[in-house]
């Protein structure tokens, strides 16, 4: 069993991941239409990942017992001046995102549902990653400016991440 407003926002947070794996493809989509095809590569693994944090809350609320009721997904925006203007957006929507994590955990801790604050841990830690890899990008796409060939080489950089599953081990 988890307490009612847990399981409410983890419900909800399900919808966010979901909805940031949307938003994700839709700047892969950008990209390919653009021909920087490694960074529609990386944003497709990013939207693969976001489905996959979407799943492992998922299974977590099945595991504890919840009835999941699914909601509809917003419409993700498809237009975006320039690469650093889409690498600025993923940014500020990881900053949004890490402020729904820790607000799960900060409920969890006031109902002190210990499970839910193990679980999320998880994500808080993430979170550190998530906001570290755009940051990396958009430092690289300050320092090319208007360099093509420059652009052209992070551009094959990119193309080389691959999904790797993410998995939460719980004690
Ligand atoms: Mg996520």
């Amino acid at each position: 069993m988890i307490n009612e407003k847990v399981g409410k926002i983890l419900i909800e947070q399900v919808n966010k991941e979901l909805y940031s794996a949307y938003l994700y493809l839709s700047m892969s989509a950008y990209f390919s239409d653009l021909g920087l095809l490694g960074f529609a590569n990386w944003m497709r693994v990013q939207a693969q990942e976001e489905t996959a944090h979407a799943m492992l809350i998922y299974d977590f609320l099945i595991d504890r017992g919840e009835r999941v009721i699914l909601t509809p997904i917003d419409a993700p925006p498809n237009r975006w001046k320039n690469p650093l203007n889409v690498m600025e957006e993923v940014l500020k929507h990881e900053i949004y995102v890490t402020s729904l994590i820790n607000n799960i955990v900060t409920i969890a801790e006031e109902v002190k549902d210990r499970a839910t604050m193990s679980y999320m841990n998880w994500f808080v830690d993430e979170q550190v990653e998530e906001e570290a890899n755009a940051q990396d990008i958009i430092s690289k796409l300050k320092l090319i400016g208007d360099d093509k060939s420059a652009l052209y080489l992070l551009d094959k950089d990119l193309a080389a991440r691959i999904f790797v599953q993410p998995t939460i081990k719980t004690a």
